[in-house]
């Protein structure tokens, strides 16, 4: 039988994601607690459900337009004004299968094979593997434990080259759960401008912040470098339904719709109707939500603390970096033998960046009994494989 040839570039250098093989080793077993995966463990609200049914059953079952259908654009445009004090107009908005979908289009429409692209470090490792699909270079700027996890801006000064077209920032921050303040966003913005980069803001988890507000970088864009993105999956519970969307000047935007026809066309028609429903309908089932997250955080990190666990406490999403040094085991290691001992699943944090490999993300979007089952059990096995020597190395 004749070879084959060999498959893509892209497709060899993108990593499995390290959350999905959890998931994956986990199917070996019926009775694990999952805190691995980054989706709220409850239903789509009722009011949106009803939505997506009524718009099937009112025929809209075609395409949209490629930027989404305008009903939902003009809902966008009012949640902006009302939330951010934000004027856009429906030009300025692209909507998009999903986050994924509008990060992957922005960056198609920016850079180029072989250009740089600034990207955190520890990150959500899907940034790398849509710089990787489209030939263009992710280069990591450090987001430390020790700088409250926000960007050192004179090693970001040290990183741009010729070749750089754009940062890529997070907040609030997947994994480190940082919400970063005005000034800071204000600052990147300043970076970008002095350097002449674009500025690609991931903001799916807007709705989830608890002591700090989270600012909207489009806001204090004055040349049209900043997009903004955003997400129906994570605040209201719609992760399956993908739709979010970008928000930037009409010329990106432009470019951006352009590119969705090829890629996706446009967003499920009825998951638009629903996401419409979900901006336009009350804000109790955010607020809710929000207060669950908020007191899972404060329950875990109290039992962590009990235990002599050092935690990360998010100032918003509902991640929580715990500090697993004191076993001397990488994050991979320690993930795969908690699964298989305790029958505990977590996020590795070396999936994220060599900033977290000593550490380990778990999800707060688990109910509260399974939770907290869950995090007592990560204690046990942090302190039945404390390791003297290790513990002196990393004090
Ligand atoms: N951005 C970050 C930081 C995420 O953590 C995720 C999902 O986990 C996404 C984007 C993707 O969200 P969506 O479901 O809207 O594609």
């Amino acid at each position: 039988m004749r070879n084959l040839k060999e498959l893509s570039t892209a497709s060899n250098q993108i990593p499995v994601h390290g959350v999905r093989k959890l998931m994956n080793e986990s199917e070996k077993f019926s009775d694990v607690i999952h805190l691995e995966v980054g989706e709220p463990n409850v239903n789509t609200p009722d009011y949106i459900r009803t939505e997506a049914v009524k718009a099937m059953e009112n025929e809209i079952t075609h395409y949209t337009p490629n930027a989404g259908l305008l009903s939902l654009r003009n809902s966008i445009k009012k949640h902006f004004h009302h939330k951010y004090e934000l004027e856009v107009s429906e030009k300025e908005i692209a909507v998009t299968a999903g986050a994924v979908n509008a990060l992957s289009i922005s960056l198609m429409a920016i850079a180029n094979k072989e250009e740089e692209v600034l990207i955190p470090e520890p990150s959500w490792p899907n940034y790398e593997s849509i710089l990787f699909m489209q030939g263009s270079i992710p280069v990591k700027y450090d987001l430390k434990p020790d700088n409250n996890f926000i960007p050192d801006f004179s090693q970001l000064e040290t990183l741009v080259t010729n070749k750089t077209k754009a940062i890529m920032i997070n907040s609030p921050n997947n994994p480190t759960g940082a919400v970063y303040s005005k000034e800071t966003i204000l600052a990147l913005i300043q970076f970008a401008k002095r350097h002449n980069l674009y500025v690609i803001s991931d903001e799916v988890y807007d709705e989830i912040t608890f002591e700090n507000t989270h600012y909207c970088a489009k806001n204090f864009d004055d040349d049209g470098r900043v997009i903004s993105i955003f997400s129906f999956s994570k605040s209201y519970a719609m992760t399956g339904w993908r739709v979010g969307y970008a928000i930037g000047s009409e010329s990106l935007i432009n470019a951006m719709t352009k590119l969705i026809e090829p890629v996706i066309s446009c967003a499920p028609s009825f998951a638009q109707k629903a996401a419409e429903a979900a901006l336009t309908g009350s804000d109790e089932f955010l607020i809710e939500m929000r207060d669950i997250y908020l007191r899972r955080r404060d329950n875990v990190y109290k039992i962590l603390n009990e235990n002599d666990i050092k935690a990360y406490k998010p100032g918003g999403t509902f991640y929580m970096l715990i500090d697993i040094s004191p076993t001397g085991l990488t994050s991979n290691d320690f993930a795969m033998r908690l699964l298989h001992e305790k029958k505990v699943a977590v996020g590795p944090g070396e999936t994220f960046g060599i900033i977290t490999k000593k550490m380990v993300r778990i999800s707060l979007a688990t109910a509260d009994g399974e939770l907290e089952e869950g995090v007592k059990r990560i204690s046990d096995f942090i302190n039945e494989n404390h390791n003297e020597q290790n513990s002196k190395i990393n004090s």
